[in-house]
């Protein structure tokens, strides 16, 4: 539906030519468009009546339901941005989101009403608690089209990136984000990701992340029926996928191992998934091979920032061949996109040579938040400075190797721990490895090695070691190893180094990121 270009549209739209398609299915619930749009329109018009106008800020700190779509929609058609929460956040780090957003008002559920009440500082001047106030709060206004001046660049969310690298700050994203690269591969007929009539979609990643959030605008847009879970849980998942028929689902690479690795489950478990989208972390060889091997569905891989509006870079599902060269690349840019690598002084670097990955999507952010200065370090001249390290090869394929800032100096050579991670867990006997740096006298850094084993499984060192040193460089290669029970991830599945990392760095040696 290339005619809509603003999530104003979306459910106007739909509940015109399709009133009674499910938008929403939740907990055995269902929300179609009619209602989706009636519902989002009774939610601007409290916006509205709260003395709200548009530009000002509307946060959600709550897992998710039905409610929190509407509410999406809502704040789109009041012209309000919506401030997504995470949920697993402390007081402390909440009010630094409330108070950096200016958020005016707030939708709260019940359970994380403490985190309010021990915030340092003051909660905004309206809240609304979800569940049964919140119904009855929208109920008294009236479900009428509202007429906001929106435009495609009009703001419509504000994500905080997770701060695994530091304080968090708001991403300011507008409508286009959220049409732009539908629109690129539609101005090639590519179906490296398309929506289908009659798909139902498995929304994983969560909403506050922008991984949940884009998949699901993704299948509003196309008018597809997505499912909600209150918080991701493999098996409930992996039910999900079978009881509803599930056609497609968007997942970060933890997510797909947990799935894979729930007791009992197997390919029959998801003969109705024809399509499984994946990515906001580096995904290891290993696993993306079990995933073909147990899911007969196609595979794409999605590279991206919350920066980049998510996805800017694909891998194709024709790419995904088990052996292939292309198995460990984050795949190519969709039309349109421009990629290229750049070194320490921004100079564009040939092909294969790693550097800093640096993207022009016309889906980027408007801006970070109140800080024109690093908005202006991360968005130059419309290309998106990515933090990752990578290269792009003579066919434009991109591969990452990490975050520029994880990278271990180990005598004056660059070690990526994905690179060091995803061998390892070619061993049978790991389940899961995680590398950090660790200060060393001689070399400055030395690579340590986190691993999980497999189950029933007590790699030694030594057996590691010997599985590594034909296939790793001598300086990459780990020189301790340490066994732990599991790894710790943030919500939308990246590994938190730093938790494994600090208690190596006193003060006076930590690192400056
Ligand atoms: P913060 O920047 O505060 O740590 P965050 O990392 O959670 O927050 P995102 O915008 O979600 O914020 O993360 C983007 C990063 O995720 C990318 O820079 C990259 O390092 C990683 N990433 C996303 N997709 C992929 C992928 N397909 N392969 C490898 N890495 C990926």
């Amino acid at each position: 539906h290339p005619e809509l270009q603003t999530l104003v549209q979306t459910t106007s739209f739909h509940a015109r030519n399709q009133p009674t398609t499910p938008a929403v299915l939740f907990e055995g619930r269902t929300v179609t468009y009619e209602q989706l749009h009636r519902e989002s329109n009774r939610i601007a018009h409290a916006v509205q009546a709260a003395g709200l106008t548009p530009g000002d800020r509307v946060a959600y700190l709550g897992k998710e339901s039905e409610h929190y779509y509407e509410i999406l929609f809502g704040c789109a058609k009041s012209g309000t941005v919506l401030v997504p929460v995470n949920w697993r956040l402390t007081a402390p780090e909440v009010s630094h989101i409330l108070r950096d957003s200016g958020t005016r008002l707030l939708f709260l559920e019940e359970e994380f009403g403490p985190i309010v009440e021990k915030m340092p500082t003051a909660p905004p001047e309206t809240v609304v608690g979800l569940g049964e106030p919140f119904v009855a709060w929208k109920a008294s206004h009236p479900d009428t089209d509202p007429t906001p001046h929106v435009t495609p660049d009009t703001p419509v969310a504000q994500l905080y990136t997770s701060g695994t690298t530091g304080l968090p700050k708001g991403v300011v994203l507008a409508h286009r984000s959220f049409f732009a690269i539908r629109d690129a591969l539609a101005s090639e007929g590519l179906d490296w990701i398309d929506w289908r009539a009659g798909d139902i979609a498995l929304i994983g990643i969560p909403g506050f992340h922008i991984g949940g959030l884009w998949w699901a605008t993704q299948n509003f847009n196309a008018g597809t029926t997505i499912v909600a879970m209150r918080a991701f849980a493999a098996r409930q998942a992996v039910d999900l996928i079978r009881d509803l028929g599930i056609t497609t689902a968007c997942v970060v690479p933890a997510m797909l191992r947990m799935m894979l690795t729930e007791p009992r489950v197997s390919a029959k478990d998801f003969t109705t998934l024809r399509k499984t989208v994946y990515g906001g972390s580096p995904i290891s060889e290993a696993l993306l091979e079990e995933s073909l091997a147990v899911l007969d569905c196609e595979f794409a891989q999605i590279y991206g920032l919350t920066e980049t509006g998510n996805t800017a870079v694909c891998l194709p599902p024709a790419a995904h061949v088990p052996g292939g060269s292309l198995m460990q690349a984050a795949g190519r840019p969709y039309p349109g996109v421009g990629s290229k690598v750049i070194d320490g002084e921004g100079r564009e670097l040939p092909p294969g040579a790693v550097g800093e990955v640096c993207l022009a999507t016309p889906a980027h952010m408007v801006e970070y938040w109140g800080l024109p200065g690093k908005t202006a370090e991360t968005l130059v001249d419309g290309w998106i400075h990515t933090g990752d390290a990578g290269y792009i090869d003579e066919d434009g394929y991109i591969f990452i190797r990490d975050r520029i800032k994880d990278a271990i100096l180990v005598a004056g050579e660059n070690v990526y721990p994905a690179e060091i991670e995803n061998v390892l867990e070619h061993h049978p006997g790991v389940a899961e490895a995680v590398v950090v740096g660790a200060p060393d006298e001689r070399w400055g850094e030395y690579v340590h090695a986190f691993v999980v084993p497999a189950p029933g499984q007590r790699p030694s060192p030594r057996d590691l070691h010997t599985f590594l040193v034909p296939r790793l460089a001598s300086f990459k290669l780990p020189a301790r190893y340490e066994f732990i029970e599991s790894v710790p991830r943030n919500p939308s599945g990246k590994i938190l180094r730093r938790e494994l990392r600090d208690r190596f760095w006193d003060d006076s040696a930590r690192k400056v990121n």
